[in-house]
Formats: structure tokens, sequence, C-alpha cells
């Protein structure tokens, strides 16, 4: 969205907070759980929602668990605690019963996010993608790094990593999920340092800390420790069709994180979105055409990178990717932050930026909401 009134973009939202005298969390499972902890001695919980009829017969972390047609709703406001990729039909659902959106009912990102910065003057950040390398064993063709496009892959100092997590957390009270993503997070030679950095400093303003990998690199030991240590939990993700050879592989990575106690989620999907950057031309575009492409793209990721955030990390990658050069309005610089600003970098979070969209919207095909070039799951691509 393109920034009108910086600073006060959600000040309707929060005096819709405040009308509320009870709060619902629609989604009794691990999102409801990190919102529930976070709220329970802040807020009023009256309860949780959920539509599976056997979370309905037992209670939910000592709270009730009612179907959305059971709550008291007079002065109740709904907080939706499913992951993004999950939660459109639970939208439509609210929608239909006559709830209406960010008055009566809102996202966990967009409440927390407005709610701690309101009340409590304090940013809360729903989540951040972090990079320390784009290395892959991997050639995915239409990897949403675009490592089939770089000539080298970028892999950063220490130094430079250890800068970024330190300018991050000066500014960020509280982040429910720092991923460390890639390339091949298990392909870096400090992850482990990384998580023991961030496991020693900053564990206790992150939620869920998370990486992944494509399930064909062994951990190190050091990683496997350092992950165990400090409670960071991996995707898994599953390209034994794609990669056939990986059968072996995979199956080695599950008993090492079974051997460490190292909690983990398979991830694999039918299909993947291609941003596709070298044929999508929307060069012509009128701006109001980019704006609402971007608006109806609901990319969820940002990325931090050289002590900034990106509005898009996917136009993140397009540049370290050489696709396009970095542009100033499309980043937020946190060096030039302070607390004064604190709303407006919230803001910017929630996908409000000077223009209203990213230039690399111009060559993209948008994410899952948008995006219809359907292709098969890490398809490799020869090496050049
Ligand atoms: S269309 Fe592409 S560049 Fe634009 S916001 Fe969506 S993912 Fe980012």
């Amino acid at each position: 969205m393109k920034w009108t009134n910086k600073g006060h973009e959600f000040d309707a939202v929060y005096q819709n907070i405040e009308k509320k005298d009870k709060f619902y969390l629609f989604g009794a499972g691990e999102y409801g759980e990190a919102v529930y902890q976070e709220l329970e001695d802040k807020l009023p919980i009256a309860g949780f929602i959920d539509n599976n009829p056997e979370k309905q017969k037992e209670n939910y972390l000592g709270q009730h668990v009612y179907g959305l047609e059971e709550i008291d709703n007079e002065n109740a406001g709904i907080i939706i605690t499913v992951s993004p990729y999950t939660r459109k039909p639970l939208i439509q659902q609210l929608m239909t019963s006559g709830y209406v959106y960010n008055q009566d009912f809102f996202t966990m990102e967009i409440f927390m996010s407005v709610y701690f910065a309101y009340q409590r003057e304090e940013l809360y950040i729903p989540s951040i993608s972090f990079l320390p390398s784009t290395k892959c064993n991997l050639n995915c063709e239409a990897c949403l790094n675009f490592t089939p496009y770089m000539k080298e892959p970028m892999v950063r100092s220490w130094e430079i990593v250890k800068a970024d997590v330190d300018m991050f957390f000066r500014c960020v009270d509280y982040i429910m999920l720092f991923h460390i993503s890639g390339g091949e997070p298990f392909l870096y030679p400090h992850l482990a340092q990384l998580i023991e950095y961030i496991g020693e400093n900053y564990r206790h303003k992150v939620h869920f800390l998370r990486t992944v990998t494509n399930g064909t690199v062994l951990p190190k030991k050091e990683i496997l420790e350092a992950c165990r240590k400090y409670n960071v939990d991996v995707t898994l993700d599953d390209y034994r069709e794609a990669v056939p050879a990986s059968e072996e592989r995979f199956q080695e990575i599950q008993k090492l994180f079974k051997e460490y106690g190292i909690v983990y989620e398979i991830n694999k999907v039918d299909n993947w979105i291609d941003l596709a950057p070298m044929t999508t031309d929307h060069s012509d575009w009128s701006e109001l055409r980019l704006q609402k492409w971007f608006e109806g793209c609901h990319v969820p990721w940002q990325e931090l990178r050289g002590e900034k955030i990106y509005s898009c990390n996917y136009a993140s990658y397009a540049v370290v990717a050489g696709f396009m050069e970095e542009q100033e309005d499309e980043v937020f610089d946190l060096k030039k932050y302070d607390r004064s600003r604190m709303k407006e970098l919230m803001e910017f979070r929630m996908g409000y930026n000077e223009k209203g969209y990213v230039e690399f919207c111009k060559r993209c095909s948008g994410y899952v909401d948008i995006n219809d070039h359907i292709v098969s799951p890490a398809k490799q691509k020869e090496r050049s």
C-alpha cells in the first residue's frame, strides 16, 4: 500500500481494537499457542475458535474451544491465528457470518503489530527472512531466489551477518518468526555460530527460530547441537521426486534430527509458482495498476539484509541476482531508525511504502494468490 498518512495508517484499526472487551483466537494450533502465550497476561482472552469438531470437544491451553457460531460476539474481537497460507477460507467464513475485517476480526500479524505499537509502544514484527548465503547445491529452475541466474552465490561474512542481527534486534522488541533461509543454510559455514549468537543474545525476543533445508545436505554436528540447544525448528523440504538420488540422504537427515531431538516438519508440495522474471513484462502498467498488483500479491515475506529491511523479499532477491538496482524508496534503513519512527517501521512491515509497489513488480508474476505460472517443485536445470 502507498503511504498516505505515515505513522497513522492504523489509527482506526487500533480504535476498533480498543472498543473490544474480549478476544477469541481463531485457530487452536501452533500459531494460536504463540499468540496466546504472548497475550494471555495482557488482554482478556475468552477462548479459541476452531472449525475442527474434535478440537471443540477439548480445552486448548486451558481455554474452551468454540465453533464460530457458539461464541458470545458482543464487543468481541477475533484474531485469526493460522498461517497466511491457510487462512483464506476462515476470512471468507467470518465475512459471510457478518464480521468486518479490521473492525471485528484481525489477522494475527496486524493485531499484534498494532496492539504492541499503540498500546505498549513496542515494535512487534511478525516475521523476517534472513539469508546469510545464497549458495546451494541444487539448481532449481524456478528458484524463488533466482539462483540459476547468479554468476556467483552471495556468501556473507560473519561480521556482516552479525551486524545485521544486532541492528535488527536493536530496533525490534519481539518477533514471531525469525527465518534463516538460503540458498541451502546447511552449506553456510557460520550457521552454527549464527544460531548460537541469536540464541545467546536474542532468543527471548523470538518465538519461532527456524531454518530450512532442501533435504540433500547433511548438517554438521555443531549445527545440530546449536539447533537443539536454542530450540531451532527445521522445515525439511521434500524434493525426492525431483531429485531421486537424495532419497538416502533425506532418511539420514531425519535420523539425525530424531537423534538430536530437533523439531522438524516435512514440507512436500504438489506445485511451485514461478515468478518468471525473464518473461513477465508489466513495464507499461499504470502506477495504479502496479499498486493494485502489489496489494493483491499478499507476499508475506520481507528480507533483512545490509542493516535494511526490504519491502518484498523477492524484489530484494532480484537485486542480489543482478536483475535490477536497489531502490532507495523500497527499503527501510534500520541505521536511521529511532523509537519515534516505530509506527512507521511497523507500517512498512505491514506492506506500506512510498510508491505502493516495488519496481520488481514490473517483472514479477507475483506470489501465490495472484500467480498462475504453476511449475513442478524443484525441477533441476543444467548448470551452465
Ligand atoms: S508481484 Fe513480485 S515483486 Fe511485486 S510484491 Fe509480489 S512478489 Fe514482490
